[in-house]
């Protein structure tokens, strides 16, 4: 399909400039982009080129796959040795000096501003921007700034305490301007949340202020199917419809053998923008979503996932909670000690995993480790506590349940 075939087919677009990524182009008015994320260890290969084939056939067309090893490099180039034709793209998380190594092996570097941070931390962000830019131009690279909701940039947060949005916003917005000022342009931008509520907002935010840049669009731990499919739906479809988002992916709570359906997911997406779905009725679907009940968020976990029990788990927390449907807190539920801390941090319980235990937390607050078989109970001890405490509360204020 050429570039006029392709906006004849297109719903209105916001005017992105193009990026190119392998054999596809984020943005410039070229059809949306679907892609995913391997579930599987980087390092097990034969594990990983089955995840790209199985994502690749389903229709994916960028797959991403998470690098944090010297390991995960040498497991990379194997698997791009054993897909050639695949467009791949390296999540980087902390060690951004492993950009050097999987540059020459994939089509775009995506990297988390909230983790520059933590790795050489008296270089400044701006230097390591400027490497991982550097490497990504002599290595043909796109990239992608992949700002998250659970590990914003710590100075922008304390900036904007009381606006977090517009501190997921501002990082964003710095990291594109000394982009611009390095001359590297080929960039897309991510602003991603488990709430759809804010995905939308804060994208909207961002294409006001810089509708030049292609918006790669999704729910970060959307969870499990279907209500991960109809949180991303709720946000994605009202984006897409205003001309909003270049690329999208649909992030799934299920086993690696079922990650197709994140594919299924965001072709139907596609379809229902095309269709003229009713955007405003979603938008409104959105916006009572969670206050009205239980609200499970859930990983689509990645080659970082610590325990194969993860996604099992997950499920059986959705299904023990399924007594307190109609009341709204949130439950957490994340594969792995990176993410998991951060990313439950908005949430009334969170749980995340070791290798052979399930950390859990009440807000903030740390309350063990427990086994994967005893996490369930003590989970729903919990969760009456903060039931009961709320009934009081009510009680108390004279409403009525
Ligand atoms: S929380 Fe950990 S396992 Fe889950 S997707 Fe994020 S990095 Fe991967």
């Amino acid at each position: 399909m050429n570039y006029s075939e392709s906006m004849n087919q297109q719903q209105k677009r916001n005017p992105t400039r193009p990026v190119k990524v392998g054999s596809v182009t984020i943005g410039g008015g070229w059809p949306v982009v679907v892609q995913s994320m391997c579930a599987s260890k980087t390092t097990n290969v034969e594990a990983t080129v089955a995840q790209v084939r199985l994502l690749v056939e389903a229709g994916a067309e960028i797959v991403r796959i998470a690098a944090d090893s010297q390991n995960d490099c040498s497991a990379l180039a194997e698997v791009r040795r054993l897909c050639p034709d695949a467009n791949l793209s390296v999540d980087l998380q902390e060690n951004y000096r492993l950009a050097e190594d999987v540059a020459p092996l994939v089509d775009k570097i995506r990297y988390n501003p909230g983790h520059l941070y933590h790795h050489q931390p008296e270089t400044p962000w701006q230097d390591k921007v400027r490497f991982i830019a550097d490497v990504a131009g002599r290595n043909d690279c796109a990239i992608r700034v992949g700002v998250n909701c659970g590990s914003v940039d710590p100075d922008q947060t304390d900036k904007h305490e009381a606006d977090p949005l517009e501190a997921m916003l501002s990082s964003a917005m710095e990291h594109c301007e000394l982009l611009d000022r390095l001359g590297f342009v080929r960039y897309c931008v991510s602003l991603k949340d488990s709430d759809p509520s804010r995905v939308l907002e804060v994208n909207r935010r961002f294409a006001a202020r810089r509708p030049d840049v292609p918006l790669h669009l999704g729910v970060t731990e959307a969870g499990m199917p279907p209500e991960g499919i109809l949180k991303t739906r709720a946000a994605l479809v009202p984006l897409l419809a205003e001309g909003i988002g270049d690329t999208i992916r649909v992030s799934l709570t299920v086993p690696a053998v079922e990650k197709h359906a994140e594919i299924t997911a965001a072709r139907a997406i596609l379809e229902d923008v095309k269709a003229g779905v009713d955007a405003k009725q979603l938008e409104e679907a959105v916006r009572f979503m969670h206050p009205a009940g239980l609200n499970i968020i859930s990983c689509p976990s990645c080659s970082r996932v610590e325990s194969d029990a993860f996604v099992d788990l997950a499920m059986r927390v959705r299904e023990a909670t399924r007594y307190a449907a109609e009341h709204p807190f949130t439950i957490a539920v994340m594969g792995c000690r990176v993410n998991g801390p951060g990313e439950t941090d908005h949430a009334d319980l969170g749980l995340w995993c070791g290798p052979n235990s399930v950390n859990l937390k009440r807000g903030c607050e740390l309350l063990g480790s427990f086994s994967f078989d005893e996490i369930i109970d003590r989970l729903k001890r919990e969760l009456d506590e903060l039931i009961a405490r709320r009934r009081n509360v009510d009680n108390h204020l004279g409403i009525s349940p």
